[in-house]
């Protein structure tokens, strides 16, 4: 019995090792057993940006002013160039890290629970959809792994079937801010009215940059008939 017991718990420390990374993605050392992810030092590191313990920082909220009303809009942390935030991006975007993306969104979550109260009266994540074709590409969108592991710590369902892109546009990062916005515009639309009809939405995405795809997403949302919108996403660039 007690070899069945053991053999079992060697798989299941297997399975984990084929899920999570085994070295650090800050800094590559070996994980220890209770590391996922990053290792304490690296984690320690973070650059968090703890807005979501105010005071609240209106300047985020002001990419959105006069486009589409935000109810609360909360980035983890700072993501700046060569930093260790910009490699766990790349690893969750371009290395097939969507583990890593559900486990980082998982520390978040615990915070938000434990420092906000803005999340009682949410009623569903959804993470910001890529358009198929990307998806087949990448073969996971890192954004609903993100809303999964926020779903889980916050206790708050999420779902990927109520969004979706419509139109592939090809890739923003030479375009400037009115270019990016003209690129996104109207190229989501969505699946499922009912489901989201008098509902406080929380919109989840890698990183906040223009906001020109959340102000998209935001305003089918509203458009469809939920009733606010708010947003998190793992970084955001620096101040
Ligand atoms: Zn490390």
């Amino acid at each position: 019995m007690h070899f069945i017991f053991r053999f079992i718990r060697s798989l299941a420390a297997d399975f984990t090792d084929l899920l999570f990374p085994v070295l650090c993605l800050g800094c590559n050392q070996s994980l220890g057993a209770n590391e996922k992810v990053l290792c304490t030092h690296c984690r320690l590191t973070l650059p968090e940006t703890n807005q979501h313990q105010g005071p609240y920082n209106f300047d985020l909220l002001n990419k959105f002013a006069g486009k589409v009303p935000i109810r609360f809009l909360a980035s983890y942390v700072y993501f700046t160039k060569g930093g260790i935030v910009q490699k766990l991006i790349h690893n969750i975007k371009y290395k097939g890290q969507k583990e890593a993306a559900k486990e980082i969104a998982t520390w978040y979550g615990h915070q938000l629970k434990l420092k906000s109260d803005l999340f009682n009266e949410t009623d569903l994540i959804i993470g910001v959809p890529l358009h198929k074709s990307r998806f087949r590409q990448r073969g996971y969108n890192q954004a609903d792994w993100i809303a999964e592991g926020l779903s889980e710590a916050l206790d708050i369902p999420t779902r990927t079937d109520i969004l979706k892109r419509t139109k592939f546009k090809e890739s923003q990062t030479q375009k400037n801010r009115v270019e990016r916005w003209e690129n996104v515009k109207t190229v989501f639309s969505i699946q499922n009215h009912v489901d989201i009809n008098g509902k406080n939405i929380v919109i989840v995405d890698d990183v906040l940059t223009t906001g020109a795809t959340i102000e998209a997403c935001s305003i089918e949302l509203l458009r469809a008939g939920c009733k606010s919108v708010s947003v998190l996403t793992l970084a955001v660039a620096h101040r």
